[in-house]
């Protein structure tokens, strides 16, 4: 029998973790598969650790690993995709907005041949300007990344083993999975369910946070966007150039004319914005080829019943030499 690993990022869920623990053991007992649970305690500050440290002591089929510190979602899925052992994975929410009840249908799929099933929600309960502008966002990410972004496909999917690894395959430390899950390709199915709207805890995604995700969307898979710098700036180049012809020739023709302090606060504003938009954007590069040839951890483990760090060094994943190189991240 197949073993599924669901992967559960969890940061300040205290109240959720034991529920979605019963969800989903509740599903597996009506389908042919065993199951591990991988949690993966994202430095929660509230009983987080506890709750998931008691079913561990009450079951095998627990697994949890607890970072150092918060070191975000991102680092958490792939911490979870790492350890997991399973034929496939499941990653979802700790929160259940990713409904234990599609497991069934996300099995379905992964029975089917499929080495994606994605779950796609939509946007019911949302408000109305979130909606508008999650819509809008999608459309113009679409047109500057190659990789398809799609409204309402997370990270709540199923992954074959062979889509594990090709997402494992890719190196870079700061991750938006989103984005690999769409890069590595491979034949997909989506499943679409109703938005669930959290029951316990609140959201840790604040507008600011959100809005440096949607950024990091933007450049996290081509450079483009610098492109798009280079096209701005050469198109108000030959219009500053028609406008300069024009003025000159007028000045030769009618003599110097005084008037043109708005002309030129305007010219001197724009062209600055434009200038500090693009080396903002040169910037985010520059900062990630920094962070990248600094080479460490994606985050560090400060417990858990996963194997103990020498047998886990035997048996880690190929990957994982090639990014920490002979570093051990257990203590
Ligand atoms: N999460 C995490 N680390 C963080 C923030 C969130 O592991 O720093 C987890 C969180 O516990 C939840 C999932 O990521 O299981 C999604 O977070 P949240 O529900 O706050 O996001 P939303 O559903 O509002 O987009
Ligand atoms: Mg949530």
């Amino acid at each position: 029998m197949h073993t599924i690993s669901i992967i559960i990022p969890a940061y300040n869920e205290e109240d959720n973790i034991s529920l979605i623990y019963e969800s989903i053991q509740k599903e597996f007992t009506h389908l042919s598969y065993h199951f591990e649970i991988c949690f993966i305690n994202d430095a929660s500050t509230d009983r987080t650790l506890e709750e998931m440290k008691r079913l561990a002591a009450a079951t095998q089929k627990v697994k949890f690993i607890s970072f150092s510190r918060n070191f975000g979602k991102e680092a958490a899925m792939l911490a979870g995709l790492q350890h997991a052992r399973g034929q496939a994975v499941i990653i979802m929410d700790a929160d259940l907005q990713h409904p234990p009840s599609l497991i069934p249908q996300l099995l379905k799929g992964y029975e089917e041949g499929f080495d994606q099933v994605i779950a796609r929600r939509n946007r019911h309960g949302e408000p109305f300007i979130k909606r508008v502008l999650c819509s809008a966002y999608y459309k113009v990410i679409n047109h500057i990344v190659d990789v398809k972004l799609e409204d309402g496909m997370g990270d709540f999917r199923l992954l074959s083993k062979k889509a594990v690894q090709a997402v494992l395959s890719l190196n870079e430390g700061q991750r938006f999975s989103k984005g690999l899950f769409s890069w590595i390709g491979m034949n997909h199915k989506v499943i679409h369910y109703n938005n669930v709207v959290r029951k316990n805890g609140e959201t840790k995604w604040s507008f600011s946070k959100l809005l440096n995700y949607g950024f990091d969307g933007f450049i996290s898979f081509n450079n483009r966007p610098l492109r798009l710098c280079f096209y701005a700036g050469a198109m108000i180049l030959c219009l500053a150039l028609i406008y300069s012809i024009i003025t000159f020739v007028q000045i030769l023709n009618s003599g110097i004319d005084v008037p043109g302090y708005f002309t030129i606060i305007t010219a001197v504003l724009i062209l600055g914005g434009i200038q500090l938009v693009s080396l903002g954007i040169i910037g985010e590069y520059v900062g990630r080829i920094y962070y990248e040839t600094k080479k460490r951890p994606p985050y560090l483990i400060q417990e858990t019943n996963f194997m103990n760090g020498a047998q886990y060094e035997k048996n880690k994943p190929r990957v994982y030499q090639i990014r920490h190189n002979r570093r051990n991240q257990y203590f």
